[in-house]
C-alpha cells in the first residue's frame, strides 16, 4: 500500500485553476531536448484517483461539467465549477471524475 500522505480532496479552488493554467504552459513544446519521444504518457482515466486527476488536461469551460447528476457541490457561478477535463468525448468535472462518472 502506498497512500499518499494528506489526501486533500477538498484543494483550494484557486489551486486548481492555478493548475490548470499551469498546464497549459506545460504544455507547449520545451525546448531542445531531441529525446525522440513525442507525447508524454498515457494517463489510465479509468483509475479515478485525484492524482490523476491533476494530471490530466485540464480546460477551462463556461458550460462546466456534462454530468445531468453532477455532484459539484461548488455553487454555480464559482468559477472552480469551469475547471473541466475531457474524458470519452465528456467533459466533467473534478467529482464526477472521482466518483466515476463514465465508467463502465
Ligand atoms: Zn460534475
Amino acid at each position: 500500500m502506498n497512500a499518499p500522505e494528506e489526501l486533500d480532496l477538498d484543494l483550494d479552488l484557486s489551486d486548481e485553476l492555478a493548475a490548470a493554467l499551469l498546464k497549459e504552459d506545460n504544455a507547449r513544446p520545451k525546448r531542445g531536448g531531441g529525446g525522440g519521444r513525442g507525447r508524454k504518457p498515457k494517463v489510465d482515466v479509468d483509475n479515478r484517483h485525484i492524482t490523476v486527476w491533476m494530471k490530466l488536461n485540464h480546460t477551462i469551460r463556461l458550460e462546466g461539467c456534462d454530468n445531468p447528476d453532477c455532484n459539484d457541490p461548488r455553487i454555480t457561478g464559482d468559477r472552480g465549477r469551469n475547471v473541466v477535463s475531457q474524458i470519452h468525448d465528456k467533459y466533467m468535472c473534478r467529482y464526477c471524475f472521482l466518483e466515476g462518472y463514465m465508467l463502465p
